[in-house]
């Protein structure tokens, strides 16, 4: 079968997947597969050079049965054009639905973005704050503390969320900080949101570990993408003994088989804005650095980077998603056949969203809690999920990724039901 690379497709396909397994009828999928809303914005937005442009932006509210919808906001300028970003990000908002059902956080799923890199085009930060305020106006209507909370996702931070709450909360003429998560921590953001996702992941892995009788300690890891995600990851594997041997960029990939040490890779990546050139590592190929043989791999950057034929050939024993949708519908039966154990993103990555949750519930009753209180409520969390599918994996002899979506679909499905139709 030829690799699918449309997101929306392997979204479609994981839905269907679940859906075969747990009896569900034709009717109930097409209610589960299509997003409730997808809008699409034009944003005019003067330049530094005073040239004004338009720019094209998106969100895209998949499910609301189990509570608001929440889901990140990225900019980014993917191959396919504007075309693909609509489908990414329904995809993505479908991913979200299942994420929050699956770590059982009382929202729904959505996602958004504009058509624009940041990075390539060196935008300035008036440009970046115009753009940003611009898409907030735009979608103003339909986002909202009880409606639909967006947090940052690729090539946006704290800044653009603090910039999305200011232009919400003046349009609205009220304080709201719950409309938006991943804010700093002086506009009413939690501690610990910068490393959950990252976090999260290592705590998914380290059950995966323990699952097959593994060790981290010792053991050898690669992560594409060093970012927001990429990084915490490869921070607290350190911590607790394993090795980080390559890691990649948008601009290339490196590798020490002696293995790297993070802080300075951190602070030479911060300098340099690549990770490409660090010093005694040398560069390989993306797929290379996806094929090469190590115990975990973890990729941390983009949709659609594990095809059928890199499953045929990656040598590792766990792949653990920190990135949404790097695995192809084709690959996951190929590497299920070979016994990898892969740790879906809905699951490796939705500490992210926990404690987004948890900035959202501090946010509404206005009490902040410790770093390690939001830590350890996240840990038992992830850890009770984590094992939840698992268990799920091994009653149906499926893979990771379809328990996860059967605990999903299922959770959905009973939200809707209970509530039923109206109007
Ligand atoms: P980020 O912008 O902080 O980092 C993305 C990284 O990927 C950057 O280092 C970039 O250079 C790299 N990259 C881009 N294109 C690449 C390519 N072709 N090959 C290798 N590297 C490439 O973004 P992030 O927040 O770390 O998000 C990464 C992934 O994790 C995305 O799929 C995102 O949806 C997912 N995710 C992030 C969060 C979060 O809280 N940040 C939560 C859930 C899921």
């Amino acid at each position: 079968m030829a690799p699918l690379l449309d997101p929306w497709k392997n979204a479609t396909q994981q839905l269907y997947d679940a859906c075969d397994l747990l009896g569900i009828s034709k009717e109930l999928r097409q209610y589960l597969e299509q997003p409730n809303k997808v809008l699409k914005v034009k944003l005019p937005v003067k330049m530094d050079d005073g040239n004004i442009r338009i720019f094209t932006g998106f969100r895209s509210q998949h499910n609301n049965d189990r509570g608001p919808y929440k889901g990140g906001i990225r900019f980014f300028d993917p191959d396919g054009g504007v075309e693909y970003m609509e489908r990414e990000v329904m995809a993505l908002s479908a991913w979200m639905t299942w994420k929050c059902a699956i770590i059982d956080v009382p929202f729904g799923g959505a996602k958004g973005g504009v058509f624009v890199n940041p990075k390539k085009e060196k935008l300035s930060a008036g440009e970046m704050e115009r753009i940003t305020r611009r898409f907030a106006y735009a979608i103003s209507e339909i986002i909202g503390p009880k409606k639909d909370i967006p947090a940052p996702d690729v090539y946006t931070t704290s800044t653009e969320m603090t910039q999305i709450m200011d232009t919400f909360s003046k349009l609205h003429g009220t304080y709201e900080p719950s409309v938006i998560t991943g804010k700093p921590i002086n506009q009413g953001g939690s501690l610990a949101r910068d490393v959950a996702t990252g976090l999260g992941c290592v705590y998914c892995i380290r059950e995966a570990v323990k699952s097959i009788k593994m060790k981290i300690s010792g053991a050898c890891i690669i992560i594409q993408g060093f970012g927001n995600a990429g990084i915490f990851v490869a921070e607290y594997l350190e911590k607790m003994g394993a090795k980080i041997i390559a890691v990649s960029d948008s601009k290339g990939a490196v590798i020490n088989k002696s293995g790297f040490d993070i802080k300075k890779l951190i602070e030479y990546k911060q300098k340099n804005k690549s990770v490409v050139g660090f010093s005694k590592s040398n560069k390989i190929t993306n797929h290379e650095l996806l094929t090469t043989k190590c115990d975990i791999l973890v990729p941390a950057a983009l949709e659609n980077q594990i095809d059928s034929h890199i499953a045929s050939n990656v040598k590792c024993k766990i792949i653990a998603e920190a990135a949404n949708g790097p695995t192809l519908p084709d690959a996951d039966e190929i590497l299920h056949n070979r016994k990898i154990t892969t740790i879906p993103d809905i699951l490796a990555n939705s500490g992210g969203v926990y404690i987004s949750y948890l900035e959202w519930v501090q946010n509404n009753i206005g009490y902040y809690w410790s770093k390690e209180e939001i830590i350890s409520k996240m840990e038992k969390k992830i850890i009770q999920s984590f094992h939840e599918v698992l268990t799920i994996s091994k009653k149906n002899k499926v893979d990771m990724r379809k328990a996860a979506m059967m605990v999903a679909v299922n959770k959905v499905v009973d939200a809707f039901q209970t509530k039923g139709i109206w109007p």
